[in-house]
């Protein structure tokens, strides 16, 4: 959530929330209404909040609004897996699984003010290919990198580096980082997971073949149930790409 500094009172823009089956929060509320919502990348997870904020324009990567735009797969199956999550956990979800009626899709360094916040976009690949970052003043917001609770889930292993060497070179101009999993980092903290997960991501990509693979040693959260389970996936797809 990211307060607006001036010019529209009583506004925030928030960032990525699924829970379409509750009001919308306490933030949002104690703020009087939220001017604009955006999505950091398409995964369900970030995505089902929307249908809370109806008047709110929805701000996503210039990659998702064309993705959604032209029906692609990749965009069904977020929805898909929102589905498939609500039916085993038997969440209700009355506004359905849809994407808004209107998007605003951000190209790479393109400038946005919303409601009186001057944003610049990064597109970051990797996680997912629809990946979007935003500095906002001495924020910056990463969407699924840079989690301290996590390790990386990797889609694209080169274009995941790619990322996270930029955002190596990013993070000394800010002050925090907004994960979308896990707390507030400073910009020491986030620079630490960036480089952990760097070295992550460069062994997995030096492996030849599953056993080494799977011996790489997670940056953290190696307790967290099914954590092993995506470390295993991680090496899968690596070596897909690699071999
Ligand atoms: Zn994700």
């Amino acid at each position: 959530m990211l307060p607006s500094p001036r010019g529209t009172a009583g506004a925030a823009v928030t960032v990525c929330s699924r829970r379409a089956d509750r009001r919308p929060d306490e933030r949002v509320r104690a703020l009087g209404r939220a001017a604009a919502v955006v999505f950091t990348h398409g995964h369900w997870d970030h995505v089902m909040g929307h249908a809370a904020l109806p008047e709110a324009p929805v701000y996503v990567s210039r990659v998702l609004a064309t993705s959604i735009a032209r029906g692609d797969p990749r965009a069904a199956k977020y929805l898909d897996d929102a589905r498939s999550f609500d039916s085993r956990w038997y969440v209700p979800r009355p506004s359905g699984y849809r994407w808004p009626d209107a998007l605003r899709g951000l190209a790479e360094a393109e400038r946005a003010d919303v409601a009186g916040l001057a944003l610049r976009s990064l597109e970051l690949p990797g996680h997912s290919p629809d990946g979007l970052g935003l500095v906002a003043d001495d924020t910056l917001l990463v969407g699924d990198y840079l989690s301290p609770c996590e390790i990386p889930f990797i889609d694209d292993a080169r274009a995941y580096r790619g990322t996270l060497a930029r955002l190596i070179e990013l993070l000394p101009g800010v002050r925090r980082v907004i994960p979308g999993h896990g707390p507030r980092l400073t910009a020491d903290e986030a620079l630490a997971v960036a480089r952990a997960d760097l070295d992550y991501v460069d062994r997995l990509l030096a492996a030849r073949d599953l056993a080494a693979a799977h011996a790489v040693p997670m940056p953290r959260a190696a307790d967290v149930t099914g954590m092993i389970d995506h470390h295993r996936d991680n090496g899968a797809t690596v070596l897909r790409q690699t071999g």
